[in-house]
C-alpha cells in the first residue's frame, strides 16, 4: 500500500464533479472586444486607442498613415 504523502505529491482529496467543474468554466469563454467608431473616418477601433484606420486620436491626427 503507497502511504499517500510519502511517494505521492500533493493531489486533490476528491474528484470535481461536472457541476463544479462547468461552473468554473463558465469565467473561460471569451467576450467579444469591445469597439467605438472613428470620429474622423467611422471606422470601428479599440477604445482609448489611436484609430489604426486615420491615426487619429482626441480629435487630431497622432499617427501618421500611409494611406493619407
Ligand atoms: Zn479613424
Amino acid at each position: 500500500m503507497i502511504e499517500k504523502g510519502k511517494l505521492m505529491g500533493p493531489l486533490p482529496k476528491r474528484k470535481i464533479s461536472k457541476g463544479r467543474r462547468d461552473r468554473r468554466r463558465t469565467h473561460d469563454s471569451l467576450e467579444p472586444k469591445s469597439l467605438v467608431t472613428c470620429s474622423n473616418c467611422g471606422e470601428k477601433h479599440l477604445p482609448h486607442r489611436v484609430c489604426l484606420h486615420c491615426g487619429h486620436y482626441g480629435g487630431r491626427q497622432v499617427v501618421e498613415t500611409e494611406e493619407l
